[in-house]
């Protein structure tokens, strides 16, 4: 995981390169880059919790991930510093939205908006109540759930960070990651052909057969279920004919350092065309694996 001045430079070599080199996803990469910035940059800068997250090592065994164990966030984690951030990454790559996010922002500076008691409220879940409170704060709907999705995002990668050497030491079975419980967005096949699933809310990563669908578990002893595109060997896509779900997947076997991932699944936009195209659904659904969206995107 990023976490010094030099991954954040290496990070924003690596955007630039791939701009570079795949000029059909230079709009995806002006819309997310600086979320990926920002998130590093703020996670550089807040300190790890003292305070971690009493894991209930039979309950993880049993496959119950840590935010069914307990509340992940709480009232004194970065809230303000971590919204702030989010309306900054936002305004940069969403133009559109910089009259919201500086209203926005500054009501998070002035302490008129709490982020986590926004988050936190579970209303937002509905449609319905998410305009209403958009409303509230003088903002558009989309934009408001581009925010609190992004926000969450930032706070449960923290969480994540902060409990990595734990979780480290104990084994995890399933197909969803053990900290949020979400289901992975890439997968990256690194030495040995060990594949490592990767969660898209809180860049948690964990070890999980190559045979078997993360989704559904089926199982596919003879190990068909890859699909190469224009025989490229490094990026291909897990296939489930079970679940018809799939999960972008790229060979990464021998790389001293590691690309970020939210970077490489960016990378691989041109999968989730043609899987989609097939039929098939994400594990999990990003802003930029959802065909059509986020309306946002549309200057
Ligand atoms: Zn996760
Ligand atoms: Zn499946």
């Amino acid at each position: 995981m990023v976490s010094t001045n030099d991954d954040i430079e290496t990070l924003a070599k690596e955007i630039e390169q791939a701009r570079t080199a795949l000029p059909h996803i230079a709009s995806l990469l002006d819309a997310f880059s600086p979320l990926m910035m920002g998130k590093s940059r703020w996670l550089m800068e807040v300190q790890e919790d003292t305070k971690k997250f009493p894991v209930d090592p039979i309950q993880y065994h049993d496959g119950k991930p840590l935010s069914e164990q307990g509340q992940l966030f709480s009232p004194e984690d970065p809230w303000q510093s971590a919204g702030l951030a989010v309306a900054q990454a936002i305004t940069l790559g969403f133009p559109n939205t910089a009259q919201d996010m500086t209203l926005l922002a500054s009501q998070i500076t002035d302490g008129r908006l709490d982020c986590y008691s926004l988050i936190n409220s579970s209303e937002l879940q509905d449609e319905a109540q998410l305009a209403g409170r958009a409303a509230e704060l003088a903002i558009e709907p989309e934009i408001l759930l581009l925010f609190l999705r992004s926000l969450a995002r930032f706070m449960l990668t923290k969480k994540s960070r902060d409990m990595a050497a734990e979780l480290a030491l104990l084994s995890w079975t399933k197909g969803y990651c053990p900290v949020c419980g979400s289901f992975p967005h890439l997968a990256i096949l690194r030495e040995q052909g060990q594949r490592w699933l990767q969660c898209g809310e809180c860049s948690h990563e964990w070890k999980y057969s190559r045979l078997q669908c993360p989704y559904c578990e089926h199982e596919d002893p003879a190990n068909t279920s890859y699909l190469f595109v224009d025989g490229n060997k490094e990026d291909t896509a897990f296939t489930c004919t079970q679940c018809q779900k799939y999960l972008v997947t790229s060979s990464r076997p021998a790389e001293l350092h590691q690309t970020p991932a939210d970077l490489i699944a960016i990378t691989l936009a041109h999968l989730d065309i043609i899987l989609q195209e097939k039929g098939f659904t994400p594990m999990a659904e990003c802003e930029w694996n959802t065909l059509g969206s986020p309306q946002v995107c549309e200057d």
